[in-house]
């Protein structure tokens, strides 16, 4: 009976399924950011970065993000004896990712070591490492950004630099003056408001020898288990910026009262948490009063690593998709053969490409912080980067998927991940119109702003008549400032295609530029991705992005 029915099982033959895309270089593969990296300022670090492409790119990483997503943090708010703990146990492969994230200096390297290039450097790896699990690049950025912001404080940076510049992580839940390494987070967003920060109403009440105790909340505080935080509160000069370490300086544990894990729609292997102040000793950062330029200082840099950050699950979205394709076989055809889906995986490949040229653009502005012109583009392009890319995050995702058919919707593939964790960077950090908004104000208050902008596209001139018209309109809908706050949406997605159109001209393949132009400015295009003109190079434009590329 047995024998028999073993039998009957050697019947089933599985075909036309594609093997796992793993085992391949991240970096050497993806040419857009290769080129991207080399352009603007980091050819230096092309070897240093495709051996991160090789080693991430491994069966071993990928499963390390699968492992640190099904075994989400718990929270332990008590120990076995009572006693609060308020901190969260997580599986051992976010431990893995993050002392690789920290190894590399994907969080503070570009300030331990400012060489020219260095922050295009840790943008490129910090892409690439959203591929394999993008929750652990939250406290990632997070940490990236509080350095200035700690840095201008004599001695809190004295104290607390050579822990956050360390590239060694230390997982351990003790005082930061006893381990090696130390990590940030941060805290601004409450219950009665997130993208209004002034509405915070959690208080700073000075001691008396220079700190303040803070009595309030935050409804999300993510990476609770970082070592200090920056966070906002009500001091008697008005909302300020506040150091908050997890413990005090006497060793013992500071009161952020853990109420509850915040229960999310992706981002599972980050620790996200609802916190209570109860008289929490902090130090304050900047002028009393002055929180909010204090703590956008820090969002800078997050914004940046928002853009990167969707551009990196995009790559990851788009490779998944060319690879079923390439393997999978429809009507007596790979799927890769059909004209009409070769559209669509085309039409997913431009907006990667545009993507990563634009997100690498902007990151060159950090590397460029005593050129005044360079400032200006990273005030206007980092909002601008924010908001298109996360907005184009979530549209790519779904289509992806798809290519996959039903199997990309299923749990053991990586789509559903990809997907859920797609809308985020669009929210956090300064949600889509707070992004939009943003870039109005910035314009209104930077004398040149339009001019630099100007300057910026300018190269591309003249190289496609699309681009022309589209940006001689764009120069037209700014000459009318009145009533721009109802369209800044549509201002704002046009600036960024007016940009993401002026690189590809600029630096990419024709076929990638041709038709990147004639479906995004021109109108030569549809409402849904697989929809370019049917004369596009679709060769040209595919030839680039296969992620199995020997490199
Ligand atoms: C997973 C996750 C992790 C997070 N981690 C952190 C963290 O670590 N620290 C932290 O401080 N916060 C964190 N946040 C909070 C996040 O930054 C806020 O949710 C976000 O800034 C929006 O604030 P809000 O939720 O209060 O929404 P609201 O401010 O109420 O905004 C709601 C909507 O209204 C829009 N809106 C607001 N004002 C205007 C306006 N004037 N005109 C037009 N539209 C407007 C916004 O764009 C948004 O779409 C996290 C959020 C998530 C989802």
């Amino acid at each position: 009976m047995s024998e028999n029915f073993g039998a009957g099982f050697d019947t089933h033959v599985v075909s036309n399924q594609p093997p796992p895309l793993e085992n391949y270089n991240l970096y050497t593969s993806h040419l857009a950011l290769r080129e991207a990296v080399t352009r603007e300022g980091a050819g230096w670090a092309d070897a240093e970065i495709a051996a991160a492409g090789a080693e991430i790119g491994t069966t071993e990483w990928f499963a390390r993000g699968v492992a640190a997503n099904r075994h989400p943090p718990e929270l332990r708010r008590f120990d076995r004896f009572g006693n609060p703990l308020d901190t969260f146990e997580f599986h051992p492969a976010w431990h893995d990712c993050l002392g690789w994230l920290k190894g590399h200096g994907v969080d503070t390297g570009a300030w331990a070591d400012p060489v020219p290039g260095a922050h295009v450097r840790r943008a490129a790896l910090f892409q690439l490492f959203a591929e394999i699990e993008p929750g652990a690049l939250c406290p990632t950025t997070m940490t990236y950004g509080a350095v200035p912001a700690v840095s201008r404080e004599p001695d809190l940076a004295a104290e607390w630099l050579p822990r956050l510049l360390s590239p060694r992580y230390d997982a351990r839940f003790l005082p930061a003056a006893q381990k090696t390494g130390a990590m940030m987070g941060m805290g601004m967003t409450e219950k009665q408001g997130g993208s209004d920060v002034r509405a915070n109403t959690t208080r700073a009440e000075p001691v008396g020898d220079g700190s303040y105790r803070l009595v309030g909340h935050k409804w999300f505080f993510s990476a609770s288990m970082s070592d200090a935080f920056l966070v906002t509160a009500q001091a008697p000069g008005g909302l300020s910026c506040f150091f908050l370490p997890r413990f005090t300086p006497d060793g013992r544990i500071n009161p952020i009262r853990h109420q509850r894990a915040k229960d999310k729609l992706g981002d599972r292997s980050n620790a996200g948490a609802e916190v209570e102040f109860q008289g929490t000793l902090a130090r304050r950062v900047g002028e009393e009063g002055r929180g909010i330029p204090t703590v956008i200082e820090m969002a800078t840099y997050t914004r940046l690593d928002c853009a990167n950050g969707t551009t990196g699950l995009m790559r990851a979205a788009v490779a998944q998709a060319l690879h079923h394709a390439s393997h999978r076989k429809a009507f007596g055809a790979r799927l890769i053969e059909q004209p009409l889906m070769r559209n669509v995986l085309a039409d997913l490949a431009l907006e990667l490409e545009a993507a990563v040229a634009l997100s690498m653009r902007v990151a060159r502005c950090f590397d460029r912080q005593d050129d005044e012109a360079e400032q200006i583009l990273r005030r206007l392009l980092t909002p601008i980067a924010k908001y298109w890319i996360c907005k184009r995050g979530a549209n790519v995702a779904v289509e992806a998927m798809e290519v996959l058919g039903g199997n990309g919707y299923v749990e053991e593939s990586p789509m559903p991940r990809l997907y859920r964790q797609m809308p985020l960077n669009s929210i956090w950090e300064g949600s889509g119109n707070i992004m939009c908004l943003d870039v109005l104000r910035a314009i209104a208050r930077t004398p040149n702003a339009l001019d630099v902008l100007a300057a910026e596209l300018a190269p591309a001139l003249g190289r496609n008549p699309g681009f022309d018209r589209f940006v001689s309109r764009l120069k037209d809908a700014f000459s009318r400032p009145d009533g721009m706050e109802v369209v800044a949406r549509r201002l704002v997605e046009q600036l960024a295609l007016a940009l993401q159109a002026s690189l590809l001209i600029r630096f990419a393949p024709e076929p990638v530029a041709t038709a990147f132009c004639a479906s995004r400015l021109d109108g030569d295009w549809g409402n849904a991705f697989g929809t370019l003109p049917g004369g596009s190079d679709f060769e040209g434009i595919l030839s680039r992005a296969w992620p199995e590329r020997v490199g």
